[in-house]
């Protein structure tokens, strides 16, 4: 692949969206948000009285659904931009995360999606850096204590973030693990600017060299 790529790996909460846009906004660079992509999944799933348990129809589901995440999250032109934040999408979007049929596709989809930009992309989700793109320019893990993370997720409220966090990185197919090689940064009482500024400097770092 010829266009650079940071790939942002980390739990709920942990800052992993707001870090992403801004580093994006920093090096003028795209954006991608592949949760956005997970969840707005599952809504048309919900929408169409699919079986989120349903690994072979969920496959189906995911290879033929259009999905755009900028300007808003789409799936099949319904805007869902405000329900992939909703609790029963919050429920059900682990499950269909765990469907190594539906990975299988949006992992695709996103490599087709940066390898198309005229820029650099900052992707971030749960396997960006070790299954998406294994060979990004930089990868980053961030954490931050559940505390934080919670307060950060708002109303989703402390079970919910644990339970993700639980299905996440337990699950058989690419559980959310930090890649050998990524800068660990733990955001945790950290200024968004700071968190910023240390991911920018170290790319600088890598590239210059
Ligand atoms: O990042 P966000 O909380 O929006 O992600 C929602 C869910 O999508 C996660 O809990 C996880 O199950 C799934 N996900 C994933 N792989 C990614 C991004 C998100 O499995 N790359």
């Amino acid at each position: 692949m010829s266009q650079d790529i940071i790939a942002i790996d980390g739990p709920a909460g942990s800052g992993k969206s707001t870090v992403a846009r801004a580093v994006a906004q920093a090096l003028g660079w795209t954006f991608l948000d592949t949760g956005a992509m997970y969840r707005a999944l599952t809504c048309e799933a919900l929408h169409e009285g699919v079986d989120v348990h349903d690994q072979g129809a969920m496959g189906e589901l995911a290879a033929s659904a259009r999905i755009t995440t900028l300007p808003r999250v789409s799936v099949n032109g319904r805007d869902v931009e405000d329900e992939i934040r909703t609790e029963p999408v919050n429920v059900a979007v682990s499950v269909v995360a765990a469907n190594p049929l539906v990975r299988s596709s949006m992992v695709a989809r996103q490599r087709e999606l940066a390898g198309a930009q005229d820029v650099g992309t900052v992707v971030e989700g749960r396997d960006i850096s070790t299954v998406v793109f294994p060979n990004a320019t930089l990868k980053v893990y961030l954490t931050a204590t559940l505390e934080e993370r919670s307060r950060r997720r708002g109303e989703e409220g402390v079970e919910s973030v644990e339970r993700r966090d639980l299905a996440d990185t337990t699950r058989e197919a690419s559980p959310l693990r930090q890649a050998s090689d990524a800068l660990l940064v733990d955001t945790t009482g950290r200024r968004v600017e700071d968190v910023v500024e240390e991911i920018v400097e170290c790319l600088k770092n890598i590239t210059s060299n």
